[in-house]
């Protein structure tokens, strides 16, 4: 969902939140300042924020400060965007930080906090990315070998097959 200037209203805590705008990307981001601190994304702005080489002042800058009433994080979240009901997912593989994500429109919500240890698992998309590959490999892998066996298995016998029609042809 495009960023429009319509006051969101914190899914954690319900108080509304609060526009901050961030210039080197010409977006703005929600942040519940006078509530739990939690961020809102939509689905393009995340991708500009959750890496360590990327810029996030304008977003510190806000917080900075600032005492926010503690949430509790377990607790199910419906999308202040579109009404639907958000889904914690794990940032990563290695399962450190949960956020709520929206499958509807995308957003993403972030408890207080959650931002910069997102930022702290991977240097780089590259190395999330290839942890998320291993991640997929050791779970397939073990599906890729049994396949491969059973590859082997069939080779053998075709070129079995192949030696007696052989024989049976040529002699
Ligand atoms: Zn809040
Ligand atoms: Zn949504």
């Amino acid at each position: 969902m495009a960023d429009n200037f319509q006051t969101l209203k914190c899914p954690a805590c319900q108080k509304e939140m609060t526009k901050v705008f961030v210039p080197s990307e010409g977006v703005n981001i929600d942040i519940c300042l006078d509530g739990c601190g939690g961020m809102y994304f939509d689905t393009r702005e995340f991708k500009y924020f959750d890496e360590q080489h990327e810029n996030i002042d304008e977003i510190l800058k806000a917080i900075e400060g600032k005492t926010f009433t503690p949430v509790n994080e377990k607790l199910p979240r419906t999308c202040p965007v579109c009404g639907a009901r958000m889904v914690k997912n794990y940032t990563s593989t290695k399962q450190e930080v949960q956020i709520d994500e929206c499958y509807a429109c995308g957003g993403k919500f972030l408890d207080h906090g959650e931002l910069e240890k997102i930022r702290a698992e991977y240097a780089t998309e590259e190395d999330r990315r290839d942890d998320m590959m291993k991640a997929v490999y050791d779970t397939v892998g073990v599906e890729i070998k049994r396949l491969d066996a059973e590859t082997a298995k069939l080779r053998a016998e075709r070129s079995l097959m192949k030696k007696l029609f052989d024989k049976m042809i040529y002699g």
